[in-house]
């Protein structure tokens, strides 16, 4: 028994067959293409469908960018990155066109679906997933359910504002947490302090060489990350934050910067049953965790 499994990126569509027991038996990935639209992106999800498909095909399992209303499998909101896209009921779609039993589900939640099946946060049932990249997305999983909120659209961290007038947000406000503790609020921050333009590989390579500028860059950028991640462990009370995205590959190093970090600014009991984890599925995560979704939905 398998499953197809798609997890659409605002640049690269990843695709694969899981297992009913948690392994991506193959995998692979496509450009998405956004800025054509999403009659362009339903033809590539089809040709997906059909590559993979068999008689031993349960189901089609979608993690996808953008706010989503998992509870019906439809895109109910986001940034216009793939014209069209928002409105679109994909399962719906998906269901009618090939009679199996599909799920869509922000790429988010997905990702802390897919580390509580089979990743970092195997066997918690409180925890709180963030992935830092161009913004900050979240994911709770509350009770060893996930946390949808009742327009589905719970959880988006990024936009919860930690500077009075700050930098401009796409959504309209200022100062957002996004502005200041993502990988862009990384590299602007950079820029400004060496009027140059570095991306993250070269900004944590000086780093690593000891260079004392770079290190107060980056202890400035996680001061931000903390400022929000505080608030958030005083709401959710988590026994596990895992952290994903391009950044947590700095694993141990990050983690330890973060963590002290947050010893300045939570209650020592908060913190006593409180591990950080950087996310250990990468790719895999969001067709993991929206597989996880399809099969509890089968059952
Ligand atoms: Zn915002």
């Amino acid at each position: 028994m398998n499953i197809v499994a798609i997890d659409i990126g605002g640049t690269e569509i990843k695709y694969g067959s899981v297992s009913t027991g948690g392994e991506v038996i193959f995998s692979s990935s496509l450009q998405t293409e956004a800025s054509k639209g999403v009659e362009q992106l339903l033809e590539k999800i089809f040709r997906i469908v059909e590559e993979l498909k068999n008689d031993r095909t349960i189901g089609i399992a979608v993690s996808a960018t953008g706010q989503i209303d998992g509870k019906i499998g439809k895109v109910v909101g986001g940034t216009n990155l793939i014209p069209g896209w928002i409105g679109t009921n994909l399962v719906q779609i998906l269901e009618d066109k090939y009679g199996l039993p599909a799920v869509l589900e922000n790429d988010v939640n997905c990702a802390a679906l897919g580390e509580m099946w089979m990743g970092a946060a195997a066997g918690k049932e409180n925890f709180i997933c963030l992935t830092i990249g161009t913004g900050i997305g979240g994911g709770v999983i509350l009770n060893g359910e996930l946390l949808r909120g009742e327009g589905s659209v719970a959880a988006e961290f990024g936009h919860i504002q930690i500077v009075k007038n700050g930098v401009q947000c796409g959504c309209g406000n200022k100062g957002c947490y996004q502005g200041y503790a993502s990988t862009t609020a990384l590299l602007r921050m950079a820029e400004e302090k060496f009027s140059k333009k570095l991306n993250g590989r070269e900004i944590f390579e000086e780093v690593h060489k000891n260079n004392v500028e770079y290190k107060e860059l980056v202890h400035e950028w996680a001061d931000y990350f903390t400022d929000g991640l505080a608030t958030l462990i005083y709401i959710f009370n988590p026994s596990l934050v895992v952290i994903g995205g391009g950044v947590s590959k700095q694993g141990d190093f990050l983690k330890n910067i973060f963590q002290k970090s947050l010893e300045q600014k939570v209650m020592k009991n908060y913190l006593d049953i409180l591990d950080i984890k950087m996310a250990e599925r990468g790719n895999d995560a969001g067709m993991l965790g929206a597989s996880h979704l399809l099969l509890k939905k089968i059952k």
